[in-house]
Protein backbone atom coordinates (compact mmCIF):
# COMPACT_ATOMS: atom_id res chain seq x y z
CA UNK A 1 0.00 0.00 0.00
CA UNK A 2 1.46 3.57 -0.90
CA UNK A 3 0.49 5.39 2.35
CA UNK A 4 1.81 8.63 3.82
CA UNK A 5 -0.10 11.92 5.59
CA UNK A 6 0.32 15.36 5.21
CA UNK A 7 3.93 16.75 6.53
CA UNK A 8 5.16 20.38 6.51
CA UNK A 9 7.09 21.89 4.45
CA UNK A 10 9.73 24.01 6.21
CA UNK A 11 13.22 25.63 6.33
CA UNK A 12 14.55 22.68 4.78
CA UNK A 13 11.47 22.16 2.25
CA UNK A 14 11.06 19.26 0.42
CA UNK A 15 13.74 17.48 2.62
CA UNK A 16 11.93 18.50 5.66
CA UNK A 17 9.25 16.86 4.14
CA UNK A 18 10.79 13.62 3.56
CA UNK A 19 12.64 13.18 6.69
CA UNK A 20 9.03 13.48 8.73
CA UNK A 21 7.60 11.11 6.40
CA UNK A 22 10.41 8.73 7.16
CA UNK A 23 9.59 8.92 10.89
CA UNK A 24 6.07 7.89 10.05
CA UNK A 25 7.27 4.62 8.33
CA UNK A 26 5.34 6.29 5.22
CA UNK A 27 6.08 5.18 1.57
CA UNK A 28 4.74 8.96 0.36
CA UNK A 29 3.50 12.05 1.94
CA UNK A 30 1.60 15.22 1.18
CA UNK A 31 2.61 18.71 1.67
CA UNK A 32 1.85 22.37 1.83
CA UNK A 33 4.30 24.33 -0.12
CA UNK A 34 3.95 26.83 1.92
CA UNK A 35 1.33 28.03 4.97
CA UNK A 36 -2.00 27.03 3.25
CA UNK A 37 -3.86 29.90 4.38
CA UNK A 38 -1.48 32.25 2.80
CA UNK A 39 0.21 33.02 -0.24
CA UNK A 40 4.01 33.38 0.86
CA UNK A 41 6.53 31.29 -0.69
CA UNK A 42 9.78 31.28 0.15
CA UNK A 43 12.57 30.42 -2.85
CA UNK A 44 13.10 26.86 -3.48
CA UNK A 45 16.09 25.61 -3.11
CA UNK A 46 17.80 22.59 -5.23
CA UNK A 47 20.63 21.66 -3.45
CA UNK A 48 17.82 20.64 -0.58
CA UNK A 49 15.36 18.93 -3.33
CA UNK A 50 18.16 16.95 -4.60
CA UNK A 51 18.83 15.96 -0.76
CA UNK A 52 15.87 15.37 -0.42
CA UNK A 53 15.25 13.05 -3.82
CA UNK A 54 18.31 11.00 -2.47
CA UNK A 55 16.86 10.42 0.69
CA UNK A 56 13.26 9.20 -0.90
CA UNK A 57 15.36 6.71 -2.52
CA UNK A 58 17.04 5.29 -0.27
CA UNK A 59 13.86 5.03 1.97
CA UNK A 60 11.54 3.85 -0.92
CA UNK A 61 9.21 6.96 -1.25
CA UNK A 62 8.87 7.64 -5.14
CA UNK A 63 8.34 10.71 -6.42
CA UNK A 64 5.49 10.29 -8.09
CA UNK A 65 3.13 9.09 -5.53
CA UNK A 66 4.33 12.16 -3.75
CA UNK A 67 1.34 14.97 -3.67
CA UNK A 68 1.04 19.03 -2.79
CA UNK A 69 -1.82 20.49 -1.67
CA UNK A 70 -2.78 24.05 -2.60
CA UNK A 71 -3.61 26.39 -0.16
CA UNK A 72 -7.51 26.61 0.72
CA UNK A 73 -7.36 30.37 -0.15
CA UNK A 74 -7.11 30.01 -3.91
CA UNK A 75 -11.09 30.47 -5.08
CA UNK A 76 -10.93 29.69 -8.67
CA UNK A 77 -15.09 29.86 -8.41
CA UNK A 78 -15.87 33.49 -7.35
CA UNK A 79 -14.77 35.98 -9.37
CA UNK A 80 -16.68 38.97 -8.18
CA UNK A 81 -13.69 40.58 -7.71
CA UNK A 82 -11.75 40.49 -10.79
CA UNK A 83 -8.45 41.00 -8.77
CA UNK A 84 -8.60 38.41 -6.36
CA UNK A 85 -9.91 36.25 -9.35
CA UNK A 86 -6.84 37.03 -11.23
CA UNK A 87 -4.61 36.42 -8.32
CA UNK A 88 -5.75 32.91 -7.57
CA UNK A 89 -5.07 32.26 -11.00
CA UNK A 90 -1.35 33.51 -11.22
CA UNK A 91 -1.08 31.97 -7.46
CA UNK A 92 -2.13 28.55 -8.49
CA UNK A 93 0.14 28.39 -12.06
CA UNK A 94 3.27 29.59 -9.22
CA UNK A 95 2.08 26.45 -7.11
CA UNK A 96 2.22 23.95 -10.29
CA UNK A 97 5.86 25.51 -11.65
CA UNK A 98 6.75 25.15 -7.70
CA UNK A 99 5.62 21.65 -8.16
CA UNK A 100 7.34 20.97 -11.62
CA UNK A 101 10.52 22.15 -10.15
CA UNK A 102 10.29 19.73 -7.00
CA UNK A 103 9.57 17.00 -9.32
CA UNK A 104 6.27 16.63 -7.98
CA UNK A 105 3.50 14.45 -10.28
CA UNK A 106 0.39 15.70 -8.72
CA UNK A 107 -1.36 19.10 -6.98
CA UNK A 108 -4.92 19.01 -5.12
CA UNK A 109 -7.05 21.82 -5.32
CA UNK A 110 -10.14 22.38 -3.71
CA UNK A 111 -12.49 23.22 -6.55
CA UNK A 112 -13.35 26.63 -5.33
CA UNK A 113 -16.74 28.24 -3.24
CA UNK A 114 -19.80 29.96 -5.02
CA UNK A 115 -20.12 32.39 -1.98
CA UNK A 116 -22.89 34.75 -3.39
CA UNK A 117 -22.93 33.33 -7.20
CA UNK A 118 -24.97 31.10 -8.79
CA UNK A 119 -23.44 27.32 -8.29
CA UNK A 120 -23.72 27.24 -12.23
CA UNK A 121 -21.85 30.35 -12.81
CA UNK A 122 -19.18 29.51 -9.95
CA UNK A 123 -18.42 26.06 -11.91
CA UNK A 124 -18.17 28.36 -15.39
CA UNK A 125 -15.57 30.53 -13.24
CA UNK A 126 -13.68 27.08 -11.85
CA UNK A 127 -13.17 25.55 -15.83
CA UNK A 128 -12.53 29.22 -17.41
CA UNK A 129 -9.78 29.76 -14.85
CA UNK A 130 -8.30 26.09 -15.36
CA UNK A 131 -8.48 26.40 -18.97
CA UNK A 132 -6.02 29.29 -18.60
CA UNK A 133 -4.13 27.44 -15.89
CA UNK A 134 -3.56 23.67 -17.00
CA UNK A 135 -1.36 23.18 -19.87
CA UNK A 136 -0.81 19.92 -21.96
CA UNK A 137 2.58 19.03 -21.09
CA UNK A 138 2.36 19.88 -17.25
CA UNK A 139 4.64 17.46 -15.68
CA UNK A 140 2.57 18.03 -12.43
CA UNK A 141 -1.14 17.38 -12.44
CA UNK A 142 -4.29 19.34 -11.16
CA UNK A 143 -6.69 16.82 -9.19
CA UNK A 144 -9.50 18.73 -7.68
CA UNK A 145 -10.95 17.12 -4.28
CA UNK A 146 -14.33 15.73 -3.51
CA UNK A 147 -15.74 18.61 -0.90
CA UNK A 148 -18.27 17.91 1.99
CA UNK A 149 -20.26 20.59 0.95
CA UNK A 150 -19.96 23.35 3.57
CA UNK A 151 -21.28 26.43 3.03
CA UNK A 152 -20.55 26.73 -0.75
CA UNK A 153 -18.52 24.65 -1.34
CA UNK A 154 -18.68 22.82 -5.28
CA UNK A 155 -17.21 19.65 -5.94
CA UNK A 156 -19.79 17.96 -4.06
CA UNK A 157 -21.10 15.28 -5.75
CA UNK A 158 -19.94 13.18 -8.90
CA UNK A 159 -22.15 15.69 -11.17
CA UNK A 160 -20.11 18.50 -10.25
CA UNK A 161 -16.55 17.24 -10.82
CA UNK A 162 -17.61 15.81 -14.09
CA UNK A 163 -18.76 19.02 -15.15
CA UNK A 164 -15.95 20.43 -14.42
CA UNK A 165 -13.54 17.99 -15.98
CA UNK A 166 -15.67 17.91 -19.47
CA UNK A 167 -15.61 21.79 -19.63
CA UNK A 168 -11.50 21.65 -18.92
CA UNK A 169 -9.67 21.26 -22.70
CA UNK A 170 -7.34 19.56 -21.37
CA UNK A 171 -6.41 15.51 -19.85
CA UNK A 172 -4.23 16.62 -17.75
CA UNK A 173 -6.71 17.37 -14.85
CA UNK A 174 -7.41 14.16 -12.15
CA UNK A 175 -9.47 13.73 -9.07
CA UNK A 176 -8.59 12.85 -5.09
CA UNK A 177 -11.22 11.20 -3.15
CA UNK A 178 -11.79 12.51 0.32
CA UNK A 179 -13.54 9.67 2.61
CA UNK A 180 -14.61 12.31 4.97
CA UNK A 181 -15.92 14.75 2.69
CA UNK A 182 -17.69 12.05 0.63
CA UNK A 183 -19.31 10.83 4.37
CA UNK A 184 -19.85 14.26 5.12
CA UNK A 185 -21.18 15.13 1.55
CA UNK A 186 -24.16 12.14 1.85
CA UNK A 187 -22.31 9.05 0.67
CA UNK A 188 -22.19 6.10 3.17
CA UNK A 189 -18.86 4.39 2.63
CA UNK A 190 -20.99 1.33 3.11
CA UNK A 191 -21.94 1.40 -0.46
CA UNK A 192 -18.57 2.83 -2.02
CA UNK A 193 -18.49 0.14 -4.54
CA UNK A 194 -21.72 1.60 -6.26
CA UNK A 195 -20.33 5.21 -5.85
CA UNK A 196 -16.64 3.71 -7.61
CA UNK A 197 -19.20 2.56 -10.49
CA UNK A 198 -21.18 5.73 -10.48
CA UNK A 199 -17.66 7.38 -10.95
CA UNK A 200 -16.52 5.12 -13.33
CA UNK A 201 -19.02 5.48 -15.84
CA UNK A 202 -19.77 9.60 -15.29
CA UNK A 203 -15.52 10.79 -15.36
CA UNK A 204 -13.55 6.98 -15.42
CA UNK A 205 -11.81 5.67 -12.44
CA UNK A 206 -8.13 6.29 -14.06
CA UNK A 207 -8.72 10.09 -13.37
CA UNK A 208 -8.71 9.22 -9.48
CA UNK A 209 -4.84 9.98 -9.00
CA UNK A 210 -5.06 10.38 -5.13
CA UNK A 211 -7.35 9.02 -1.93
CA UNK A 212 -7.59 11.57 1.29
CA UNK A 213 -8.35 8.81 4.09
CA UNK A 214 -9.57 10.25 7.30
CA UNK A 215 -12.44 9.40 9.52
CA UNK A 216 -15.23 11.69 10.09
CA UNK A 217 -16.30 13.39 13.52
CA UNK A 218 -19.82 13.63 11.66
CA UNK A 219 -22.89 11.77 10.30
CA UNK A 220 -23.37 11.32 6.96
CA UNK A 221 -24.78 14.40 4.79
CA UNK A 222 -23.86 16.21 7.70
CA UNK A 223 -21.78 18.76 5.19
CA UNK A 224 -19.12 19.51 8.33
CA UNK A 225 -15.94 18.52 6.95
CA UNK A 226 -14.04 17.81 10.63
CA UNK A 227 -11.86 14.75 10.23
CA UNK A 228 -11.50 12.47 12.99
CA UNK A 229 -8.41 9.80 13.50
CA UNK A 230 -8.91 6.65 11.90
CA UNK A 231 -11.37 4.19 13.11
CA UNK A 232 -11.95 6.54 16.12
CA UNK A 233 -15.13 8.68 13.91
CA UNK A 234 -18.92 7.89 12.77
CA UNK A 235 -17.04 6.15 9.22
CA UNK A 236 -15.20 3.47 11.50
CA UNK A 237 -11.92 1.61 10.32
CA UNK A 238 -13.31 -1.39 8.55
CA UNK A 239 -14.55 0.80 6.26
CA UNK A 240 -12.04 2.51 5.96
CA UNK A 241 -10.09 -0.35 5.41
CA UNK A 242 -12.43 -1.52 2.83
CA UNK A 243 -11.31 1.78 0.56
CA UNK A 244 -7.60 1.70 1.45
CA UNK A 245 -7.71 -1.85 0.50
CA UNK A 246 -9.74 -1.39 -2.07
CA UNK A 247 -8.52 -3.56 -4.94
CA UNK A 248 -9.29 -0.63 -8.15
CA UNK A 249 -7.47 2.41 -5.91
CA UNK A 250 -4.71 -0.32 -5.15
CA UNK A 251 -1.81 2.17 -7.07
CA UNK A 252 -3.28 5.40 -5.55
CA UNK A 253 -1.27 6.60 -2.78
CA UNK A 254 -3.97 6.98 0.16
CA UNK A 255 -2.55 10.56 2.28
CA UNK A 256 -4.13 10.46 5.99
CA UNK A 257 -5.02 14.32 7.14
CA UNK A 258 -6.31 13.29 10.06
CA UNK A 259 -6.27 15.96 13.35
CA UNK A 260 -3.53 15.46 15.82
CA UNK A 261 -3.70 14.31 19.24
CA UNK A 262 -3.38 16.84 21.91
CA UNK A 263 0.54 17.49 20.31
CA UNK A 264 1.41 14.09 19.04
CA UNK A 265 1.20 13.58 15.02
CA UNK A 266 -0.63 10.61 14.68
CA UNK A 267 0.52 9.25 11.42
CA UNK A 268 2.93 6.09 12.77
CA UNK A 269 0.43 4.80 14.46
CA UNK A 270 -2.20 5.21 11.97
CA UNK A 271 -0.03 3.67 9.32
CA UNK A 272 0.84 0.64 11.29
CA UNK A 273 -2.24 0.42 12.41
CA UNK A 274 -3.43 0.73 8.63
CA UNK A 275 -0.92 -1.42 7.11
CA UNK A 276 -1.72 -4.32 9.93
CA UNK A 277 -5.50 -3.81 9.04
CA UNK A 278 -6.19 -4.13 12.74
CA UNK A 279 -7.84 -1.22 15.24
CA UNK A 280 -6.51 -0.43 18.03
CA UNK A 281 -8.66 1.47 20.16
CA UNK A 282 -6.09 2.83 22.57
CA UNK A 283 -3.77 4.65 20.02
CA UNK A 284 -4.83 8.06 21.44
CA UNK A 285 -3.82 6.92 25.09
CA UNK A 286 -0.79 5.68 23.70
CA UNK A 287 0.00 8.95 21.73
CA UNK A 288 -0.49 10.79 25.24
CA UNK A 289 0.65 8.38 27.20
CA UNK A 290 4.09 7.84 25.83
ZN1 LIG B 1 -8.71 16.16 2.03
Amino acid sequence: MIIGSHVSFNKEQLLGSAKEAISYGANTFMFYTGAPQNTIRSELNSDLTNKALTLMKENGIDIKNVICHAPYIVNLANNIEPEKYEFAKRFLRSEIDRCIKLGIKYIVLHPGSATKLERSIAIDNIINALNDIIKDDDSCMVILETMAGKGTEIGVNIEEIETIIKGVNSNNIGVCLDTCHLNDSGIDLNNFDTYLNIFDKHIGLDKIKCVHLNDSKNEVASHKDRHENIGFGTIGFNLLMKVAYHEKLKDVPKILETPYVGDYAPYKLEIEMIRNNKFNPNLKDELINN
